[in-house]
């Protein structure tokens, strides 16, 4: 990305977290995000839409559930509808009808996922359309004139096209930058950090967090980078890592994480705010999402089964539709039964941060987080190793 963000640029960042509650023992806190389309309580999960749609949900749904703030996406809205359509509709909120807040990414991941049809240039990443095979080219420049033609509210700005490939370790810092209604877009310096032999262990002994990052004037951070098939022993130490260099008063984005045991861990290292697009992706495989995993509606032990998916959900597939009617419609391919999914598996995860947050503001946190391992698990000691180890590290023991 070019350049360095001016003195005048930097002094214009917003605060917008307010800390609300923190935990004593770990580094959990529960806070308050001020956004220009309303507060957003905060750990917060953000579903993830593409192509201004969520799947599987409709954006009155979604906002029934409690979501205030969810995912667009740059790459895949600057490809079609396009911007110019979306401008026209007065911008993605107007054209998505979502009243709440908006978060989009720079195509960053985009560049991971689509690796195989991407290449990377000084000018840029290419792109062959997954579509029609056509060839784009989203250059930084590109990818914050796309969104600010959608008219979002936070953004990322992200990257720095050295070429890197995605089987070495590699961390990203992004900036969250603020605003689409002062352009020009403040330019942020984003910055990457390459290793080959010895991935992020050897990375994380050399490089800590540059403090011209974690001091610059910016409204939040945003952890990237990760969950692209590291391991998670290596995941969160660099979590951990990143939380404890970065300034207490703004928000962290842990970018593409969604497993509810990730989930409680990260927070527990001090993350904020989470995406990911598994709660709706193993709706569409029939796994519906529960305090002790998931339950395989497909299977035949759910044929007679008359109970809800979870009788502690409020959600309207479990206030409404038993276990057995989902396996009867998912057995017949009805869409309807991928619908209910979705809508319950997102409940799942609002549900989640916000028990998180509750117990994080009554003090009882860590009592929370065992009670959580307890039921996933069977019993907290059997909690994965590098779960166990993680909270560990933040003086929460499971045993
Ligand atoms: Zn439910």
């Amino acid at each position: 990305m070019a350049g360095v963000a001016t003195q005048a640029s930097l002094e214009s960042a917003p605060r917008i977290m307010r800390l609300v509650a923190e935990c004593s023992r770990s580094r959990a806190r529960a806070g308050e995000l001020r956004l220009p389309h309303g507060t957003v309580a905060t750990p917060v999960f953000m579903p993830v839409g593409t192509q201004a749609t969520m799947k599987g949900i409709t954006t009155e749904q979604l906002d029934a559930l409690g979501c205030r703030i969810c995912l667009g996406n740059t790459y895949h809205l600057g490809l079609r509808p396009g911007p110019e359509l979306i401008q026209k509709a007065n911008g993605l909120h107007g054209f998505m009808n979502w009243p709440h807040n908006l978060l989009t990414d720079s195509g960053g991941f985009q560049m991971v996922s689509l690796v195989s049809l991407s290449e990377v240039t000084e000018e840029g990443v290419r792109f062959r359309s997954p579509y029609d095979g056509s060839e784009t080219l989203l250059s930084p420049e590109k990818s914050v004139q796309i969104q600010n033609a959608l008219g979002l509210f936070i953004f990322i700005y992200y990257f720095k096209t050295e070429s890197h490939s995605v089987t070495q370790a590699r961390v990203q810092w992004h900036n969250l930058s603020w605003d689409y209604r002062c352009p020009p877009p403040h330019p942020v310096e984003t910055e990457f950090y390459h290793v080959g032999q010895g991935g992020l262990e050897l990375l994380i002994s050399i490089y800590p967090v540059p403090s011209e990052m974690t001091k610059r004037d910016v409204p939040g951070f945003a952890i990237g980078g990760l969950s692209g098939g590291e391991s998670k022993s290596q995941f969160w130490r660099m979590v951990a890592l990143s939380t404890s260099q970065l300034p207490k008063d703004k928000p962290r984005y842990l970018m593409g994480v969604g497993y509810a045991t990730d989930l409680v861990v990260c927070v527990a290292l001090g993350c904020d705010m989470f995406d990911c697009v598994f709660p709706t992706r193993t709706a569409r495989f029939g796994s519906a999402l529960v305090p002790t995993g998931n339950l395989q509606l497909r299977r035949k032990v759910f044929e007679k089964d008359f109970g809800p998916i979870n009788p502690e959900c409020t959600c309207p597939t479990c206030q409404k539709h038993s276990r057995a009617f989902l396996h009867a419609l998912l057995h017949s391919d009805n869409t309807a039964a991928l619908h209910h999914l979705t809508v319950h598996n997102i409940a799942y995860q609002l549900q989640l941060m916000s028990a998180v947050r509750t117990s994080i503001v009554e003090k009882r946190f860590p009592d929370f987080v065992r009670d959580f391992m307890g039921t996933m698990y069977g019993d907290p000691t059997l909690c994965p190793t590098w779960a166990t180890d993680a909270l560990a590290s933040v003086g929460i023991t499971l045993g």
